[in-house]
């Protein structure tokens, strides 16, 4: 429940449920879904996501107010406050519920194996090139691959060297996190980025399925 409102969590289990688990907070980026059922399909795992009505950001009542925030945004105290800010929706007990409905996200994720990220992107509006060399996301990175064969929309963002490693070598556009001086936007990257743990978020355009399957199976596919 965040306040009076009820916001489902779905955990879809494919084979024995072991193998990968794919993430989807932003319940209208459906290439992504569409991308990690077919992976999960072939693989087993789990799959969990936010049920929304297809919305990107949340909504739920509060002290007879509709409250707003972006659920990527909602896993540190400085980025709850200023996504709900965003929507003009923030005080403290506001920021209470979100807190724990973080929370209750977190602790359905495995503390050790794989744990992937899916989201989708609007063509040029935030792509690999956002932290190339002087832009303006060039501080949050530690390392940066471009493949100027492939779309800057589609990209893998991580937290890991190794990961990083493995795209770069598989001619991937990839993003290494700089994790200790990142901006705390609430993300789940700067979470785990902060805790030292492994997090890696796949990336592509609406609609460029094939290509999003593509990069999953880069990590989970054995070869
Ligand atoms: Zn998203």
């Amino acid at each position: 429940m965040l306040g009076s409102t009820p916001v489902k969590v779905s955990v879809s289990t494919y084979g024995s449920g072991k193998g990968a688990v794919l993430l989807k907070v932003h319940d209208n980026e459906q290439t992504a879904e569409e991308a990690a059922r077919r992976i999960l399909e072939e693989i087993g795992g789990q799959f969990i996501k936010i049920e929304n009505e297809s919305n990107r950001y949340v909504s739920f009542m509060l002290g007879g107010r509709e409250r707003t925030f972006d659920p990527n945004r909602m896993y540190t105290p400085e980025g709850i406050r200023s996504s709900l800010q965003i929507f003009n929706s923030y005080s403290a007990s506001a920021a209470r519920e979100v807190l724990d409905f973080g929370r209750f996200v977190l602790r359905l994720l495995p503390d050790t194996g794989m744990m992937i990220a899916v989201h989708n992107n609007t063509d040029q509006a935030y792509s690999v090139l956002d932290y190339s060399p002087d832009a303006k996301l060039s501080k949050e990175a530690a390392g940066v691959h471009l493949n100027p064969a492939k779309d800057p929309d589609d990209f893998v963002f991580t937290t890991d060297s190794a990961v990083f490693s493995r795209y770069r070598q598989a001619g991937y556009n990839v993003v290494l996190q700089r994790n200790r001086t990142t901006t705390d936007d609430g993300s789940l990257s700067i979470y785990y980025g902060r805790a030292s743990r492994w997090y890696t978020n796949i990336e592509t355009q609406f609609g460029h399925f094939e290509e999003q399957a593509a990069m999953l199976r880069v990590l989970l596919h054995k070869p």
